[in-house]
This record gives structure tokens, C-alpha cells and sequence, in this order.
């Protein structure tokens, strides 16, 4: 069989998700999606009706029995998600009976959909650019508000615009190139030269501000990974406890309770934090507490922003005003804040002289507010936090971005010291594809295959 006649074998999943509700719906798309269908639904016969119409009528099994009552909505190709003839069926939504409907529609010679099939397809048929696609997968896994707005500006194609954009520009300059071949030779033309140099440098410029956004849609997209740390019994679990508003970490006043790292989402302001609680960087001997610790220095490594915490109610020492310290010192690399806890029974701290960033209680909720705002405020600090304007989400498309931007500067620099011409083609038509990957002009099936599976079945 071939690739293409694979594409349009009929394919069926649930495009709901599974659990009791009011309805589920089966999406079926293919070549005779629609022939398949009608074979087994008892109402008007579907092969007559207009594309984009809702019909009433029976699913019935290969016995004659009546499995449910169903709405059906026909769609023609090329108007549809996938592009292909589909029918999507509104079934009751009860799991035995949606189960049931799509059994029926199988057997009619329909294979189950994988997980991301239909979007695929959709993709195959240039309904959607792979970037867009992509877009799809953010939004249904998106965790937060700006997560969707996000998707929302990559699934419009606001990538695919400018992507398209910089090919154009790429194109024209290899089309330069291509007219005055050689350079190099004392006799060229410098007119055009100053021309594609210029052309270059635009492009250079403007993938690179693209870039810069990448910084902020990471955090929008993956959240703000936020690493609690301090001695035990500073009140780490019960901060997380009260920032999330559930008993999700234990706490207990027994030191070194904490032995892994917790993890919470949790969402403030539109944004994505994803809280660690951590055992803590001190040496122990104990092996369990000693994992912990490991686990949690390699969180601190991927932090993007850490809240120390110390206990106001307990003197410091010189131990702790190390670490304190050590942290400061690399708060450049990563956003760090000092947090003074349980100020309802702080002790007199005049020897102290350590500057809080703020001092709070965390059982009781005094300054919780002001801390929020603050670790958000710290996250996104030196940060162009714009999510109206498009964010560059993915390391995928980074990295291509990253790689086409290289090619360029090369192609700058072979201009500047006098390489022919054919060189600089070189570098133009790398770019070239490396911005194709992002909406997929240029794919392969690894890179496919790895993108789809990301999708539930039934998109
Ligand atoms: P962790 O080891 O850092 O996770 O600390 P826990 O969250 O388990 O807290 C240790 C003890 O300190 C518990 O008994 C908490 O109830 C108590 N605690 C936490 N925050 C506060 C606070 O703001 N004020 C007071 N008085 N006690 C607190």
C-alpha cells in the first residue's frame, strides 16, 4: 500500500475525553468516511446531504441493534479539520456507550485514529503549517492563561508570518547573489553588494529579536520553575501549602520531613509556576535525606527563580549566613529571594543584619500577597513580558531560528572577506531550511512522528 493510500484509510478515535458527560463525539475522517459511516447510522442517508449539515438518526450495530441515538455532522473534503470527508458522530456520553458507537463504526472497515492522526493529516493536506499544529498540542496541554494565549498567536500563524517573512528575504538576497556570482573579482558592480549586505543584516537583526522572545514564551509555556529551599522546619512545605491552597506537601515539625522534591503547579496571575520543595542542600549521612539533597541541587540547576527561606524564629548561623551569601552571590544567574518566615514569632533580630526581601508567616498568610507579586515580579525581571506580541515557545523552533540566524552571519561575514559568491549560496540555502522545518516545508518522518505522538488520540 502506499503512503498516500495509508493517509486516506478512514480513521476513527473518541475526540472527547473518556468519562461520564452530557456527549462524547467519534471523529471519522477519510477517503469514505462519510460511505462508512452511513452504513451503520438509521436516518437520512449521508452520502445525499450538504457539507457542514447536522442529521438526526440511529447507530446500529451488524446484529440490528440499536447501539444509540446520535447526531451526525457531515463535513466534505477539502472543508474540513483534516481536510478529508468526516463525520463526527455526538453520541450520549456515557464511556460504555460512546465505547460501543465507535466499536460499530469500526466495524465497518474504519481503524482506530493514533494519537495526533487527524492533526497530522490536517497537516499533510496544508490545512495547518507544522508550527501551527504544534500550536494545537500547546493548547490543549497549556496550564495557564497566558499558555493560551500563546498557542492562540502561533496556531493564527503569527511564526508561520514571519518565518515566511525571513525566507522571503533570504530568497531574495540568494537571488543577488546568484546574479553577481563572483564578488571577489576586482570588477563587480558594489552597488548590489552594499545592497545584499544590508538585506542580510535585517534578517540577521529580525530573527534575532524573535529569538529574544523565546526567553519568556519558555516561561509561559513551561512555567516558572520556582526551587524553595532553606534549613528544615523553615517552613517550606507550609508556604507551598498556602501559595497552592491544598495540603499538598507534608509537614511536620521533625527536621528533614521533606526527603524528596515536591513539585506543585500552581497558577498566579495568569501565569505558570511550578513550585519545588526541597529537601535542602545541607550534608547528611542519612542515604534517603541524602537523595533528596541530590535531587535537590539538580533542581536548583534548573531554577529559574529560588526563595530562600529562613525561620525568624530561630538565630542564624554562620553556617546558614554562608549559604545565604553563596546564593546572593549568583543571584545575577538566577532571580533570588530572601524570605523571612514565621514573623508572628520572629525573635529579636537587631545582630542579625541580614536584609529580608520581605518577611512573612507562612501559616498564618501574613505578606502572601506581596511575596506572589514579588516572585512573579523577580521571574520576569530583565525580561521583555509581552505575551500579546508573538513568544517563540518551543526549543524546537528555537533551535532552528538559532541555526538559520548562524547561516546568515556566516553569509555576512563570507561577504565581508571577499568569498565568491557560491559560498554565501551555501550558507543562504541552510538557512534556507532550517527556517523550512519550523513550518514544515521540510520535515522528516522522525521529526513528524516525534511531534505527533505528543497528541492525545482523537486530535
Ligand atoms: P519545612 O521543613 O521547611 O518544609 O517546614 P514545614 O513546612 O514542615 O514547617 C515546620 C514547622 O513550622 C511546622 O510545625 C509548621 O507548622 C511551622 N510553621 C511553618 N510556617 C510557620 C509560620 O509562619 N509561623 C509559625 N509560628 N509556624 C510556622
Amino acid at each position: 500500500m502506499t503512503e498516500e493510500v495509508t493517509q486516506e484509510h478512514p480513521i476513527a478515535a473518541i475526540a472527547t475525553p473518556v468519562g461520564e458527560g452530557g456527549i462524547a463525539v467519534i471523529r471519522v475522517s477519510g477517503k469514505s468516511a462519510i460511505e462508512k459511516v452511513s452504513q451503520c447510522f438509521k436516518g437520512k442517508n449521508l452520502l445525499e446531504v450538504d457539507s457542514h449539515t447536522v442529521h438526526f438518526g440511529k447507530i446500529i450495530n451488524k446484529k440490528g441493534n440499536v447501539v444509540d441515538e446520535v447526531l451526525a455532522t457531515v463535513f466534505r473534503a477539502p472543508k474540513s479539520y483534516t481536510g478529508e470527508d468526516t463525520v463526527e458522530i455526538s453520541c450520549h456520553g456515557g464511556v460504555l456507550v460512546t465505547q460501543a458507537v465507535l466499536e460499530t463504526v469500526l466495524t465497518q472497515g474504519v481503524r482506530p485514529a493514533e494519537p495526533g492522526e487527524f492533526t497530522q493529516r490536517a497537516f499533510l493536506n496544508g490545512k495547518l503549517e507544522l508550527s501551527q499544529a504544534e500550536a494545537v498540542a500547546d493548547l490543549i496541554h497549556a496550564k495557564s492563561i497566558k499558555a493560551v494565549d500563546a498557542a492562540h498567536q502561533q496556531l493564527e500563524g503569527q511564526l508561520g508570518k514571519h518565518i515566511k517573512k525571513f525566507r522571503q528575504q533570504i530568497i531574495d538576497a540568494t537571488a543577488m547573489v546568484e546574479l553577481e556570482l563572483d564578488f571577489s573579482e576586482e570588477d563587480v558592480e558594489f552597488a548590489n553588494k552594499d545592497q545584499l549586505r544590508e538585506l542580510l543584516v535585517e534578517v540577521d537583526d529580525e530573527i534575532g529579536s524573535l529569538l529574544d522572545t523565546y526567553e519568556t514564551g519558555r516561561l509561559v509555556k513551561d512555567g516558572v520553575k520556582t526551587v524553595f529551599i532553606g534549613r528544615p522546619n523553615a517552613g517550606k512545605s507550609t508556604l507551598l501549602n498556602t501559595l497552592v491552597g491544598t495540603e499538598r506537601a507534608i509537614v511536620t515539625d521533625i527536621a528533614g520531613t521533606t526527603r524528596d522534591t515536591i513539585d506543585a503547579d500552581w497558577s498566579y496571575d495568569g501565569l505558570l509556576f511550578k513550585l519545588i520543595d526541597t529537601a535542602g542542600l545541607r550534608e547528611t549521612e542519612d542515604v534517603i535525606e541524602a537523595e533528596g539533597v541530590k535531587r535537590s541541587q539538580k533542581a536548583f540547576e534548573q531554577a529559574d527563580i529560588v526563595v530562600y527561606l529562613k525561620d525568624l524564629s530561630r538565630p542564624i548561623d554562620s553556617d546558614e549566613r554562608e549559604e545565604i551569601a553563596s546564593f546572593q552571590k549568583r543571584a545575577s544567574k538566577t532571580p533570588f529571594l530572601l524570605v523571612g518566615n514565621k514573623l508572628d514569632v520572629e525573635q529579636n533580630s537587631q545582630e542579625e543584619r541580614i536584609h529580608y526581601d520581605l518577611k512573612i508567616s507562612a501559616l498564618d498568610g501574613e505578606n502572601i500577597e506581596r511575596l506572589k507579586k514579588m516572585m512573579k515580579q523577580r521571574a520576569l525581571e530583565n525580561k521583555d513580558y509581552d505575551t500579546s506580541s508573538l513568544l517563540v515557545t518551543s526549543s524546537r523552533h528555537r533551535d532552528s531560528l538559532q541555526k538559520a540566524r548562524e547561516n546568515v552571519q556566516r553569509a555576512i561575514h563570507a561577504l565581508d572577506s571577499g568569498m565568491t559568491g557560491d559560498l554565501l549560496a551555501i550558507d543562504l540555502r541552510a538557512a534556507l531550511k532550517e527556517l523550512g522545518t519550523i513550518t514544515g516545508e521540510i520535515t522528516t518522518e522522525d521529526l513528524l512522528d516525534s511531534i505527533f505522538s505528543r497528541f492525545c488520540i482523537g486530535k
